[in-house]
This record gives structure tokens, C-alpha cells and sequence, in this order.
């Protein structure tokens, strides 16, 4: 369903992805995973025909979203980081309008409340988009998205900003879209993720850092323990004897503790239980055990691994770059209501509604700044 190729961007010789690859299938609900400046957007934009890659392509149902934009984009439902609502517009106004741009050829007034009804909208339905919470709008931009039955729907940080009892309900909306399209999300709360995919891409500076079923990830975390021990004697010699216990994977030495005691980290697999082994091991070569300390890798720990590593240089660049990221972020919001007329237009000779469009997106600049 959705081919994604060796993906590069690069901003004025800075590398934002440097070769994304992944495929997904139909009806499959992805997480996208990674903290702030990873690429998560970078990558969403460039799946939409938001952005233009520097390398690589994106296939949509077979459709390049270069080359066969309109098609491609026909398929595809988008809610940006900056969800392009017009906040003078009452939601009911909003989704009829989005509806004629999609050209949708559904049954309107049917369509537009079953939407209504599966996002949790339909009691907002003439209040203006301004008067509303976060979260009302944020399910508003769901909506929009989901005009017209996209088979896929690809929404940017959805749950940012909502309050404990929206960000329930949000993520019951993504899990319900399970079965009837194909989902992409984004987000960098691993537990969100956990909770709404089955499938989770963890990026991390600009590349994939993880591509694993759920339960994968979970296995491999589980695959390996390790142990915390505070052992007294000659480093070296401790380290030898460790390291010939059987079943051992690897020995560090973390810390010094004491006065000639130090810590060691050691991992093996989780089938085998090494602690009685490190205790006997210890005592006939005459080092006191002095602290045993079993340390369970979780979920979340792989995560940190996943991106930790690698992610120094990453937020180096990023303060560095801190000046453009004003500029654009307003570009973000100008493009966004472009990005859904191409993604909705299918016909780029419709110049009334273009027009229509842009003033409402002056119109939508300046309540953004009002917020
Ligand atoms: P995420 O969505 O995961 O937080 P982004 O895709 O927004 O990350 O950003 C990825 C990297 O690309 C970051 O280092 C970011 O600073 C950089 N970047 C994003 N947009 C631009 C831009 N318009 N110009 C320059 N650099 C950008
Ligand atoms: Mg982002």
C-alpha cells in the first residue's frame, strides 16, 4: 500500500532524513516513533507530496506521488503537525467545505454525519472552529481527514496537547480506524504507541532505527537481561572470571563503588539464570559479592537505547538551526491548507476554490496568532 524508498532531505546542506526506507501493507496501523527532530514530520510530509524529497520516492497504492501526484493524493487522508482548520468557519461549515474540495462523491449530508458521529463531534457541529478546545479541534482535523474515506490516513502527532480524557478518546478514534484503512501515526510517547500500533518504526536522527511488530520489539528487549553487581577485588581479574561464566553475553565495568570494590553490568540471556552461577564462580576465587541486583530491560529502555545512541549529533545540529524554526513553522501553516487542496483537488484547475482557499488561510494566519 504504501512504498516508501531511500528517502533523503536535506535543507541548505543539512540532512533532516537520510534514507527512510519501509513498506506497509493494507489495513496495517503504524506508529511512527521518535523524539523532537528525528523526522518523523520530514518523512509524513514527503509521504503526502507536502514536501519534495532531496532523493528517493513514495508510492501510494502504486501511484508516485511525484510523478501520479493526484492519484496518489486521492488516496490519502493527512492530518499535518499544524492542522489546517479555518477557525472562523463553524465545523459544520469546515467539513461541508472540505467535502466539495475532495470532490467526494459520497452521499454528503450522510457522509458528513457519520464522520461527525465517529470523531465525537457532531454536538460542536455549528459552533465556529475558534470556540472549541484542543481537542475538540484536533478530533475536527481527524475529520477532515477522514472526508471522503481515504483508504490511507496519516496523522502527525495527533495527541499533542490534549488533556488526559482527550488523549483517551483520540486514541480509541485511531484504533477504531483499524480494519477500514491504513493508518500512519506519529508520536514520540512509546506507551501511546504501544497502546494504538502494531507495528512500530522508531526514527532517530533521520534514519529508521527500528522496524518491529510490537511484540518483536518487546521479545528482543526481553531476549537479553542483565545483572548489577558490586564485586571487591582486582578489576581485571574479576572481569576474567565473569566473563568465563557460561552464559554471559558481555561484562562491563560501570563504576567504581568503594575502595576496591567495583560494579559490573552483566547481560546473558534470559533463558538462563546466571545469578547462582556468579555467586559460586565468585566464592571459589576468593572476590566477595557484595551487591546482586537483577535489572529487567523494558520496553522503554530499548526505546532510549534505540535513539540515545545515536541522537548527540542530532541535537547538536538542531541548536544550530534554531533560527529557521520559526520561519518555518509559519510556512508549515500556509502550506498545509495548499497540501490539502492538492491532497483533496484531484483537479488543480479548480481556481474559484483555490481562491476561496487562500482567503481563508489569511484569515486562518491570523487567528493562528490570536491562539
Ligand atoms: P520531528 O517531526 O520528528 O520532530 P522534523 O521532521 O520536524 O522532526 O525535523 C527533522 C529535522 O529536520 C530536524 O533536525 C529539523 O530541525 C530539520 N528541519 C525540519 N524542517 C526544516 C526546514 N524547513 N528547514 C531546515 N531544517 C528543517
Ligand atoms: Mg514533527
Amino acid at each position: 500500500m504504501v512504498e516508501v524508498k531511500n528517502l533523503v532531505k536535506r535543507y541548505n546542506g543539512k540532512t533532516a532524513i537520510d534514507g527512510v526506507s519501509f513498506n506497509i501493507s493494507e489495513g496495517e496501523i503504524v506508529g511512527l516513533l521518535g523524539p523532537n527532530g528525528a523526522g518523523k514530520s520530514t518523512t509524513m510530509n514527503i509521504i503526502t507530496g507536502y514536501i519534495i524529497a532531496t532523493q528517493g520516492f513514495v508510492r501510494i497504492n502504486g501511484f508516485d506521488i511525484l510523478k501520479n501526484p493526484l492519484k496518489a493524493k486521492a488516496q490519502i487522508g493527512y492530518l499535518p503537525e499544524q492542522p489546517p482548520l479555518y477557525l472562523d468557519m463553524t465545523v459544520g461549515g469546515y467539513l461541508n467545505f472540505i467535502y466539495d474540495l475532495k470532490k467526494v462523491k459520497l452521499k454528503k449530508s450522510e457522509h458528513i454525519s457519520e464522520i461527525c458521529e465517529k470523531t465525537e463531534i457532531t454536538d460542536v457541529y455549528d459552533r465556529p472552529i475558534k470556540k472549541l478546545s484542543k481537542g475538540y479541534k484536533q478530533r475536527v482535523g481527524i475529520a477532515q481527514a477522514l472526508i471522503g474515506y481515504p483508504p490511507l490516513i496519516i496523522l502527525d502527532e495527533p495527541t499533542v496537547g490534549l488533556d488526559p480524557k482527550q488523549l483517551v478518546s483520540v486514541r480509541n478514534l485511531i484504533k477504531s480506524l483499524a480494519g477500514e484503512h491504513t493508518v500512519i501515526f506519529s508520536s514520540h510517547i512509546l506507551h501511546e504507541i504501544q497502546e494504538v500500533c502494531d507495528r512500530i518504526i522508531v526514527i532517530n536522527d533521520g534514519k529508521v532505527a527500528a522496524d518491529n511488530n510490537k511484540n518483536d520489539i518487546i521479545e528482543s528487549a526481553s531476549a537479553n537481561r542483565s545483572i548489577v553487581v558490586h564485586i571487591e577485588g582486582d578489576k581485571d581479574k574479576v572481569l576474567d572470571v565473569l566473563r568465563g561464566i557460561e552464559n554471559v553475553i558481555d561484562v562491563e565495568n560501570t563504576a567504581d563503588i568503594e575502595k576496591n570494590v567495583s560494579e559490573y553490568v552483566m547481560s546473558y540471556e534470559s533463558s538462563h539464570d546466571i545469578r547462582k552461577a556468579v555467586f559460586k564462580e565468585l566464592a571459589a576465587n576468593n572476590f566477595p559479592l557484595v551487591k546482586l541486583e537483577l535489572s529487567d530491560v523494558s520496553l522503554e529502555e530499548t526505546f532510549l537505547k534505540l535513539t540515545e545512541e545515536k541522537s548527540t549529533p542530532q541535537e547538536a545540529s538542531q541548536e544550530t538551526a534554531g533560527d529557521w524554526a520559526e520561519s518555518e513553522s509559519h510556512e508549515t501553516k500556509e502550506d498545509s491548507a495548499e497540501a490539502q487542496v492538492q491532497e483533496a483537488g484531484q483537479d488543480e484547475s479548480q481556481n474559484g476554490e483555490r481562491d476561496d482557499l487562500e482567503g481563508e488561510d489569511t484569515q486562518n494566519g491570523n487567528d493562528k496568532e490570536q491562539e
